[in-house]
């Protein structure tokens, strides 16, 4: 009894995701003893969707997390209609598989990690065991998601912008950080020693990080001549051009009124380019309802080891500048300006401060 309640209150001391996942289980961990406690989390990308074995735990081990944002994604496991965790999400209850190893690890259990409602995220916790959980176990780890799921409720809420349900500017530096921080800094996985008891984090080395930030064209105009709530509806409407543009593992941000910023992913300068320029055209083809055609000019900028949040928000923002001087409606990189003396690179940059 005592030992639940210890438990629940441990993941109520959480306060951020990541921390929560971890601390859920460990939780589980703690009161089940299990061969191994994972959480998956269902990404997509286009109409492909995998599992991301967010947190796993073995038994006795530290966890390791990984990080959406540092998957490959197109080595995930891809997501099969028969296995324990697809109808365990389909089903929304416990799924039970017992035998599966044939070995000692013989039982699986799969529960879903979030409510139904919770439309944002989909992911499963699967708990590898000896034995079948029996009934009291089983109770016990509903009772443990449910404080769980409350918790991601709350962060959901405050990380979220209430309009489009976009991550919210408030949540931009922290998870700016723990996107890509540490990567950013240091391009090779952290060795398993070197964590130094904490969860260990697997990077992707040779990927690069890029932020682009998206301001809507002459929307003055928009509420002027057709209302606020048309106003507002635009810009939920954007936010859901953006969403579907970008990977599930991108992170999109409305960073308040009619600008949005990107966070993502890339081999390379020109590819984060071509994505850009992606959902620039979408925008340009995209008919919305009363208001017709509404176009956005778009700032990229690199992101650098060490570089800090406003460093590189005040590189893209610099190339948004410029592409609304050069007639709107298009994508100006931050670093192509440098490199054609258009601008001068920033001293925080490590070039030669001239504005
Ligand atoms: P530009 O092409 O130079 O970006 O011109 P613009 O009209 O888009 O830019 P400006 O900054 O002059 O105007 C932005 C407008 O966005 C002004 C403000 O009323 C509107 N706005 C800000 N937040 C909201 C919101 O939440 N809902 C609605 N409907 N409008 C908003
Ligand atoms: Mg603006
Ligand atoms: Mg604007």
């Amino acid at each position: 009894m005592f030992q639940l309640i210890d438990q629940i209150a441990t993941l109520t001391d959480q306060r951020d995701r990541p921390s929560l996942d971890v601390a859920l289980a460990r939780v589980l961990m703690g009161l089940l003893q299990p061969a191994s406690v994972t959480l998956y989390l269902l990404m997509s990308d286009q109409n492909d969707q995998r599992w991301l074995a967010h947190v796993v735990l073995p038994r006795g081990q530290p966890p390791q997390v990984n990080d959406p944002m540092h998957a490959d994604f197109h080595h995930l496991d891809r997501v099969e209609n028969d296995s324990p965790r697809q109808r365990c999400l389909e089903v929304n209850l416990p799924v039970v598989i017992e035998g599966v190893d044939g070995g000692g690890d013989a039982c699986l259990t799969c529960l879903p990690l979030f409510a139904v409602y919770d439309a944002g995220e989909t992911g499963v916790v699967e708990i590898r065991s000896g034995v079948r959980l029996d009934a009291v176990a089983l109770a016990s780890i509903e009772r443990v998601l449910r404080v769980y799921r409350n918790m991601h409720s709350m962060f959901m809420y405050s990380e979220r912008d209430a309009l489009t349900g976009l991550l919210n500017r408030k949540s931009f530096e922290e998870t700016f950080y723990r996107s890509l921080g540490e990567e950013a800094v240091r391009p090779d996985p952290v060795p398993a020693d070197a964590t130094d008891g904490h969860p260990q984090r697997r990077g992707r080395p040779g990927q690069q990080f890029w932020l682009a930030m998206v301001d809507v064209d002459h929307f003055k105009q928009v509420n002027d001549q057709f209302g606020h709530q048309i106003g507002d509806e635009v810009l939920i409407l954007v936010g859901r051009i953006l969403r579907n543009t970008f990977r599930g593992y991108d992170r999109v941000y409305r960073f308040g009124g009619e600008e949005f910023v990107v966070l993502m992913r890339g081999p390379d300068h020109a590819a984060a380019v071509r994505t850009v320029e992606r959902f620039r055209l979408k925008m340009e083809q995209y008919r919305f309802p009363q208001v017709g055609r509404i176009t956005v000019s778009v700032g990229l900028s690199g992101i650098q080891g060490g570089d800090a949040p406003d460093v590189v928000c005040n590189r893209a923002d610099q190339a948004v500048y410029y592409a609304k001087r050069h007639g709107r409606n298009r994508v100006c990189s931050y670093d192509d300006l440098v490199r054609q003396g258009q601008l001068q690179a920033d001293v925080r940059d490590g070039g030669v401060e001239l504005f």
